[in-house]
């Protein structure tokens, strides 16, 4: 059956302004409400949410307002036949900009300017600690909608971008393609390693300690996708030991980054508050997906960005 209403759970509030998002659909064909929890779903129902609920499995599409489905259970929504979407596709600039704005802080020294400002001294680093990112190679792990929007945007800053990912698809400012069983050797060669990959059992503590190891001394790792890709203890170690040299990091194993974490403390590591995606359009790009969605579902379509 077609949809006849769409549901907007409050938990998108998350990560964007609940009524500024609902007011987004003011010229949908079907009306819009907004809900909290304990409501029980039709198969003529729509649901848009930031976190997953057992009751949307009596739902007719559910939409997670995240690009990151890995809360979600699949099984159970393929067991259910019911539709699920994510908001993939929508964040090659948002978290591109940060991944390429940590690279460049490192490279230039930024985070050690503002770390002075508080004390108005005026910095003079070592002459040989900044570089620049110009020539410096860039290995993008994870080559979606976020490792391309890195990938473009390194490109265009002259670095030379290797990467890697699963299929052989090729990406704009990708130079070589590495597969996932090669990443020790995709690593090998760059300043800077950007983590993009979804976090799935296959990637869940991809980095740890021979993953450091066999990145360069001089390296930086950039993490804007998932915290739990990242052995976060042996991330640790490796930036003690000097393994690498520094990480920027957008994700976390526990968010909000607890305040015992060795991390806070380190000079070169930049703490970002998982805030990659963070625009003040955010709510109008993910309605934009949201009611292409509900086109194509009244249309029988299939749907785009669905994940089960
Ligand atoms: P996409 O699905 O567009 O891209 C993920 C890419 O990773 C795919 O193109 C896939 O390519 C590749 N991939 C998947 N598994 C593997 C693997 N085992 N080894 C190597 N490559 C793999 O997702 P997005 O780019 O939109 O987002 C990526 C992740 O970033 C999300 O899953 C989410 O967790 C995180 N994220 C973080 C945000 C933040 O605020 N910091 C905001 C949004 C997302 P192939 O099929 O060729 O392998």
């Amino acid at each position: 059956p077609p949809l006849e209403q769409l549901y907007v759970h409050e938990s998108v509030d998350n990560v964007i302004p609940k009524h500024d998002f609902v007011e987004a659909f003011d010229d949908l064909s079907i009306p819009v409400e907004l809900v909290g929890d304990g409501r029980e779903y039709e198969a003529t129902d729509g649901v848009v949410s930031y976190v997953p609920r057992p009751e949307y499995l009596d739902a007719g599409w559910v939409h997670c307002a995240r690009a990151g489905y890995d809360e979600f259970d699949t099984e159970a929504y393929e067991a259910a036949g019911i539709p699920l979407t994510n908001s993939s596709g929508i964040h090659g600039a948002t978290v591109g900009e940060v991944a390429v704005g940590l690279m460049l802080s490192f490279a230039r020294l930024l985070h050690l300017y503002r770390d002075h400002q508080g004390e108005r001294a005026w910095y003079t680093p070592d002459y040989e600690r900044p570089f620049t990112v110009e020539n410096e190679r860039l290995c993008v792990v994870g080559l979606g909608t976020i490792g391309e929007g890195i990938a473009r945007r390194a490109d265009a800053l002259g670095m030379d971008v290797v990467g890697v990912r699963r299929s052989d698809d090729p990406v704009p400012g990708v130079s070589e393609l590495f597969d996932p069983d090669e990443l020790h050797d995709a690593v090998a060669d760059a300043r800077f390693v950007a983590i993009a990959l979804p976090h799935t059992p296959a990637t869940d503590g991809l980095f740890a300690e021979a993953e450091f190891d066999a990145m360069r001394e001089d390296a930086y790792l950039v993490n804007v996708a998932r915290g739990p890709i990242v052995d976060e203890s042996a991330l640790v170690s490796a930036l003690e030991s000097g393994a690498i040299a520094g990480a920027g990091a957008d994700v976390f194993e526990t968010e909000p980054l607890p305040e015992s974490s060795p991390l806070w403390d380190m000079e070169e590591v930049i703490i970002t508050p998982h805030k990659g995606s963070a625009t003040n359009r955010y709510h109008l790009d993910i309605a934009d997906l949201v009611k292409e969605n509900v086109a194509r579902y009244q249309d029988g379509e299939e749907l785009r960005n669905r994940v089960a």
